[in-house]
């Protein structure tokens, strides 16, 4: 591209947030350019944990294969109290798995990385900076500019817009004075990835410890990739902590060092923030840069994906003139609840999991094995998964704000996951071609405006059709990212839906 290119969206940072949005980005064409600091990706130990939401967003940035390599299903979580009873639960979701990947996996965030910049590179429209640090931003009316430094000296570019993927010490946020709320929560923790060589099976579950001696973490990752993450108590020096030496002394609180190769080991600081503007005018923020989390429910890495997802598509429907620029403002109201909500909950799991004293620990331990053996305790992790409540869906229309399943179905090359058969565009789906007929020339043209599709779904199995049912419904109108705008029980709802969504796209 040339050096005064116009570009459509900068994206400063690349990490797996910057690299999963600029990859979505890349499917309506646009024009991109990515800005990092760091000449390599960031090589210590982060998330290890994601969603069958991500997957799926994985699976639309072509990563089917990183997937098939780098992921296990997550084997579900035993809490263990003070006498190392089980406390609190997570079992896996049982199948039919409802968007058309296991729930929960466990995977190797290096991997996905560098096959997400694989991927991107192959895009001719996009220029990737590495080693080169975004210094300032301004915006007008008409975009935004970026300054830029490098060993080559400074640069400036322009772009329509311009979004922050810049992590936790987010430059972006700071410059444009954007402050955190604080959801108090404040520890010190050491991450441990070894390798375990001799093992001759997958441990059969993740375990939380729930000890005040020494509150910690043990996930089984793909392949020989084990986790620990260790609390460092009050009066220890994290630095001190985590020494290499100290790494292998502290572990053995939890398991015989002397059978693991140690891969890599950080201390970290977990937070619970939010910040409180997630845009300001052209520029918008995702990831770290707007949200942090305690680890403990695996989510924050998936809340930076479900924002690149949420805000893609908007932000290619208003450049290309499909929608008022208006409708990216949906994106922190749908986003900003639904990662409060995680972030609180993952809060609340911490607390859990790392009370130091003894008493109330035990009294925790008869509260929650209580709750487990009256059955009242939720073990399904997928439930604590907000819908979207507000926004752009039509609120009040059955189904609106769910995620749409993902079945497979039948086509001439055979099964395939549903994604892999459409455009990153809307979808009207319906189970027969009645309901579909019964669209009106009207709604017709306003679909082909928007270059919405229209599919009878044909699935080898019934995921599609007991969602329907279980809904009311014979027809839904569904986002590019496939949350539901909204489901139809008549070709009038239908209509009404197609005839409102239009309408708050151009509002
Ligand atoms: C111990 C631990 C365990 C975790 N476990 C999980 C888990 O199991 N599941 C989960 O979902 N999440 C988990 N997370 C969270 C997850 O790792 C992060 O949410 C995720 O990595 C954030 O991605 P990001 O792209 O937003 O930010 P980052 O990965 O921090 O990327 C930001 C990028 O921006 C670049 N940058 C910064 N400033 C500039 C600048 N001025 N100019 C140019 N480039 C810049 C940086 O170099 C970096 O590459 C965990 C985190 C930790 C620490």
């Amino acid at each position: 591209m040339s050096d005064n290119a116009i570009y459509d969206v900068a994206i400063v940072g690349y990490g797996p947030v910057g690299a999963t949005f600029a990859n979505l980005l890349a499917k309506y064409g646009l024009r991109i350019l990515v800005v990092e600091q760091a000449a390599a990706p960031y090589d210590k130990p982060r998330a290890i944990t994601i969603d069958h939401e991500v997957l799926r967003v994985f699976q639309a940035c072509g990563l089917e294969d990183t997937i098939a390599k780098h992921t296990v299903p997550h084997p579900g979580t035993h809490y263990l109290g003070i006498d190392r009873q089980i406390i609190k639960k997570f079992d896996p979701m049982p199948p039919p798995f409802p968007l058309g990947w296991t729930p929960t996996a466990t995977f190797v965030q290096p991997e996905f990385e560098a096959a997400l910049r694989k991927k991107f590179a192959a895009y001719g429209n996009a220029d990737v900076l590495l080693s080169t640090q975004a210094v300032d931003v301004a915006q007008d009316k008409d975009g935004v500019t970026l300054k830029v430094k490098n060993a080559d000296g400074a640069q400036t570019f322009r772009a329509r817009y311009l979004v922050a993927c810049d992590g936790a010490n987010s430059f972006v946020r700071k410059a444009l004075g954007i402050a955190f709320d604080d959801l108090a929560f404040d520890e010190w923790w050491m991450v441990v990835d070894a390798l375990d060589h001799h093992a001759t099976e997958r441990p059969p579950k993740c375990f939380q410890y729930c000890w005040p001696s020494r509150p910690g973490t043990f996930l089984p990752g793909p392949g020989a990739l084990r986790r620990w993450e260790i609390k460092i108590l009050p009066g220890e020096d994290p630095a001190a902590f985590g020494q290499p030496d100290n790494v292998t002394k502290v572990l053995k609180a939890f398991t015989d060092p002397s059978k693991l190769e140690i891969w890599r080991s950080a201390v970290y600081r977990f937070h619970a923030l939010l910040a409180q503007r997630w845009q300001d005018g052209r520029i918008l923020l995702m990831g770290d840069a707007v949200h942090q989390t305690p680890p403990f429910l695996g989510q924050g890495l998936s809340a930076g994906v479900r924002d690149a997802v949420n805000l893609a598509w908007k932000l290619a429907l208003v450049l290309r003139g499909d929608a008022a620029p208006s409708v990216i403002e949906t994106y922190a109201e749908e986003r900003k609840p639904h990662v409060s909500a995680l972030v609180a909950l993952a809060k609340e799991f911490g607390l859990i999991i790392g009370e130091l004293d003894e008493a109330k620990a035990r009294a925790r331990d008869a509260k929650l094995l209580e709750e487990l053996n009256a059955g009242t305790a939720q073990t399904n992790r997928q439930k604590f998964i907000p819908d979207l409540a507000s926004g752009l869906i039509a609120t009040g229309a059955p189904a609106a704000g769910t995620l749409f399943p993902q079945p497979e179905v039948d086509t001439e090359q055979g099964p395939k996951r549903l994604d892999d058969t459409l455009a990153p565009e809307f979808l009207i789906a319906a189970a027969s071609s009645d309901a579909l007929k019964a669209l009106t020339p009207d709604s017709l043209a306003l679909w082909s405006k928007l270059r919405g599709q229209l599919l009878v779904i044909e699935e080898t199995g019934s995921l599609f059709s007991g969602w329907l049912n279980q809904h009311g419904i014979v027809a839904a109108v569904v986002r590019p990212d496939r949350a539901v705008y909204g489901g139809a029980r008549t070709a009038d709802e239908l209509n009404a839906l197609v005839a409102s969504l239009a309408k708050q796209l151009k509002n």
